[in-house]
C-alpha cells in the first residue's frame, strides 16, 4: 500500500440524496425553512427542501486541507450591484416558483444577437438563471448560464463578475482571474473585482497577491468579509515562510530548509515528465498549479522510519517525505506518480472521483498491474465475498489494514479491466460524467453500460482469465 490519498483535515460529511437520485457530500448540512443547507467544496449552497429525498449522516468529507477548498470555506457572498426597477422584473421573470422559466428567456433572446437593449436583457435574464442553479447546487448549469450571459453583454462587468463568482464557485481560478481581469477594465474601482480577486489568488496558492488584492478591495470600500479572509491569508503567508520555493511550469514546491536543493530540482524534473504523461493518457490539463510539499521533520521521519519514505499524501497537495534520500530513485518516480495522478483525477473532476476510482488510476498510472493479488481477489470474490464498489466511494481512511489492502487490490483490478478491455478513453469518458456530478454507478453504467455488479463480474473473470491458471 503505497499511498493513502489522505483527507488530512477531514471533518465528518453528510450525504444528501436528491429524488432524481443524484447525491450530494455535504459538510454541515441543516435544515432551515423549506431549505436545506450545506457546504461543499465550491462553497455554501443551498437546496429547495422539496427535491431532496434523504440525508444520509457520516462519512469524511474528503480535501478540506486542500488550497482549494481552504479557498472555498472563505465563503464570499457574491457581488449584488444595484438594480433598476427592469433588471428586477426580469429577475421575476427568469426564476418564479421554484425553477427557470426557459420560454421567457427565449423570448428576450429573439433580437438580442443584434446587441442594444434586447441583448442587455438577455444578458440580465441568463445571469438571474445562474445565479438560481448556483444556489440550487447545480453549478454545470449555472456557468452556461453565465456564459451566455457574457456572450449577451461582454462589456459589462456585473455579468463578467458573476461568471467569475461561477468559476470561484467550480474552484477553476484561472478561469475566474481571466473575467476578473476583463471587468477590471470596465470598472476599475470596483471594489468587488478585488474581492474576488484576491479570493482566486488565494486558491491559486499564491497568499502575496490575495493580500495585495484584499488590501486594494479594503482601500475602496470597508468590508468584514474581505478583512476576515485577509487575516487568514496573513497567517497562512507566515507559517510558510520558513520554507523555501521552486517552481516549474505546472509545479509550486516548498521543502523545509534541511532538504538537499538538488533533490527538489530533480523532484520537479520528475513531475514534470510524469506530467506530460498523464496528460495524454487521460487527455485533460489541471488548469491549476500544483503544490508539493518535501518533508524532512521529525514527525513524518517517525512514521517513515528514516532513511527513504514509506508512503505519500495527496490532500490537495503532493506531500512526501523524502528524509534521508539525496535523488529520485525509481521507488519515489513512482511515488509521484501515483500522488500526481491523484491531483489530475481531482482536478478534472471537481473533487467528485469516489475513492476505488481515484485509487485505481492512480495505481495503474504508476505502473502496477493485478498479478501478485489476482488469485486472492478470484476467490474472495468466488465467495461472494467481493467488496461492493458502493461501498468503496467513500473514504478508506477508517478501513482497517488487511480492508484497505483489499480495497486497493480491487480497485486496481477493476480498473484495470476497464482499460485493458475498452481502453483509456472509457476512463476519461467515466471521469468527464463525474465532472458533471453524475453519481459513480450511473457514470459507469452510461459509459461501459454495466452496473457495479456487472462490472465486478467482468473484472473476475478478467482476472481469471488472465493469471489464473
Ligand atoms: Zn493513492
Amino acid at each position: 500500500m503505497g499511498c493513502v490519498l489522505l483527507f488530512a483535515d477531514a471533518a465528518r460529511a453528510d450525504k444528501i440524496v436528491l429524488k432524481n437520485g443524484r447525491k450530494i457530500i455535504a459538510y454541515n448540512v441543516v435544515e432551515d425553512g423549506d431549505k436545506v443547507r450545506y457546504e461543499t467544496s465550491a462553497g455554501q449552497l443551498a437546496l429547495p427542501k422539496s427535491i431532496v429525498d434523504h440525508i444520509e449522516k457520516g462519512g469524511l468529507m474528503p480535501m478540506m486541507g486542500s488550497p482549494a477548498a481552504a479557498a472555498a470555506s472563505l465563503n464570499l457572498e457574491p457581488p449584488e450591484p444595484a438594480a433598476t426597477a427592469v433588471d428586477m422584473e426580469i429577475d421575476k421573470g427568469a426564476v418564479h416558483d421554484g425553477s427557470v422559466d426557459r420560454n421567457y428567456i427565449n423570448s428576450l433572446e429573439n433580437g438580442a444577437a443584434a446587441g442594444g437593449e434586447k441583448a442587455v436583457q438577455a444578458a440580465r435574464a441568463h445571469r438571474a438563471a445562474s445565479r438560481f442553479e448556483m444556489f440550487k447546487g447545480d453549478l454545470d448549469r449555472a456557468l452556461t448560464d453565465a456564459r451566455s450571459a457574457v456572450s449577451y453583454a461582454p462589456e459589462d462587468p456585473a455579468v463578467l463578475m458573476e461568471l467569475a463568482y461561477v468559476y470561484l464557485r467550480r474552484s477553476e481560478f484561472k478561469q475566474s482571474l481571466e473575467y476578473l481581469e476583463r471587468a477590471k477594465r470596465y470598472a476599475p474601482k470596483s471594489p468587488d473585482v478585488y474581492k474576488l480577486e484576491g479570493w482566486t489568488y488565494y486558491g491559486l496558492n499564491r497568499p502575496d497577491q490575495a493580500v495585495a488584492e484584499w488590501r486594494k478591495s479594503l482601500a475602496l470600500r470597508p468590508d468584514s468579509e474581505v478583512q476576515a479572509a485577509l487575516d487568514k491569508a496573513l497567517r497562512d503567508k507566515n507559517e510558510e515562510e520558513n520554507y523555501r520555493e521552486n517552481e516549474s511550469t505546472h509545479f509550486q514546491l516548498k521543502y523545509n530548509g534541511a532538504a538537499e536543493p538538488g533533490l527538489a530540482r530533480e523532484v520537479l524534473h520528475t513531475l514534470e515528465g510524469h506530467y506530460q504523461q498523464i496528460e495524454s493518457e487521460l487527455n485533460f490539463s489541471p488548469p491549476d498549479p500544483i503544490g508539493v510539499v518535501l518533508y524532512t521533520q521529525e514527525a513524518f521521519a517517525d512514521i517513515t522510519r528514516a532513511p527513504g519514505w514509506v508512503g505519500a499524501l495527496n490532500d490537495g497537495r503532493i506531500r512526501v517525505p523524502v528524509q534521508g534520500l539525496s535523488g529520485v530513485d525509481s521507488e519515489l518516480s513512482r511515488i509521484l506518480r501515483h500522488e500526481l495522478t491523484h491531483s489530475f483525477i481531482q482536478q478534472k473532476t471537481h473533487g467528485r472521483a469516489p475513492t476505488w476510482v481515484q485509487e485505481g488510476v492512480a495505481q495503474w498510472m504508476e505502473g502496477k498491474r493485478s498479478d501478485e493479488n489476482a488469485a486472492a481477489l478470484v476467490q474472495v470474490y468466488d465467495a461472494g465475498q467481493a467488496a461492493p464498489l458502493g461501498l468503496l466511494e467513500g473514504s478508506w481512511m477508517r478501513l482497517p489494514g488487511p480492508m484497505a489492502t483489499y480495497a486497493y487490490a480491487w480497485a486496481l483490478a477493476n480498473v484495470e479491466y476497464i482499460v485493458q478491455t475498452q481502453g483509456m478513453g472509457d476512463i476519461e469518458r467515466i471521469l468527464d460524467r463525474l465532472a458533471g456530478g453524475t453519481a459513480t454507478e450511473q457514470s459507469v453504467r452510461e459509459v461501459l453500460h454495466d452496473n457495479y455488479e456487472d462490472l465486478m463480474q467482468a473484472t473476475a473473470e478478467y482476472l481469471k482469465k488472465n493469471y489464473v491458471r
